[in-house]
């Protein structure tokens, strides 16, 4: 794949605060775009179609999967995720940093795909802070909040398999330290090959 922009997997526990750091990121840099995933899940107070999520039936999202119109799909507490194709093969060509913000099983899907893919993890300071953002969402019944700690567990045994752990105890420094990675990867040696082969014909010119 010989494309300018990173294509990057953000996950973490639901209520960690990733949407939080996205808006943040995104609000700040004008490299970035977000991919927008297609879901089963019903829409929240708040969210709209094609903003938030793709909010499709059971059937349109087995449509999309049948047609192979994703990269990758998982479910989630009962309901499929998945991220539609078009909009990131377009953006990254067009030399955008793309970002899913998606969940484990996808994101390790995407890194087997596409080696090159840049893993951040967000995790809250501890397992008491992650509660309390989940409940001070107030998006979820106790019951779905259980279930999602109880998921968390379950993603935290694959933590390492990230590159970087991004700790969201301070936003805005999470923020940044997101950024300042992102940048640094734009620097590693084999996304730059082009420059490195340039540079090498010239100075065999010399
Ligand atoms: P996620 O997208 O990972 O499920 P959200 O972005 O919805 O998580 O964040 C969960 C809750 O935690 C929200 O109410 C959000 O305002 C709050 N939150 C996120 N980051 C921080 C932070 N650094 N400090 C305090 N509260 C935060
Ligand atoms: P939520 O219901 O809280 O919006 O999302 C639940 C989980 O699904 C989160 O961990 C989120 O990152 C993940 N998710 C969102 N979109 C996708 C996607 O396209 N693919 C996969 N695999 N997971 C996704």
């Amino acid at each position: 794949m010989n494309r300018k922009g990173i294509l990057i997997v953000v996950s973490g526990f639901s209520g960690a605060g990733k949407g939080t750091v996205m808006k943040g990121l995104l609000g700040k840099y004008d490299n970035y775009a977000l991919s927008i995933s297609a879901t089963t899940r019903a829409p929240r107070e708040g969210e709209q179609h094609g903003r938030e999520y793709f909010f499709l039936s059971r059937e349109e999202f087995e449509k999309m999967i049948a047609k192979d119109e994703l990269i990758e799909y998982a479910k989630y507490v009962e309901n499929y995720y998945g991220t539609p194709k078009a909009y990131v093969e377009e953006q990254l060509n067009a030399g955008k940093d793309v970002i899913l913000e998606i969940e484990i099983q996808g994101a390790l899907k995407v890194k087997e795909k596409f080696p090159e893919t840049l893993l951040l993890f967000v995790t809250p300071p501890d397992a008491k802070t992650l509660r309390e953002r989940l409940i001070g969402r107030g998006t979820e019944t106790p019951e779905v909040i259980d279930m999602r700690m109880k998921r968390a567990a379950e993603e935290a045994e694959g933590m390492e398999q990230y590159d970087y752990l991004m700790i969201n105890d301070d936003l805005d420094t999470c923020i940044e330290e997101m950024h300042r990675i992102i940048q640094g990867e734009h620097r590693k040696s084999f996304r730059n090959v082009p420059f490195i082969e340039r540079i090498r014909e010239e100075l065999k010119e010399v």
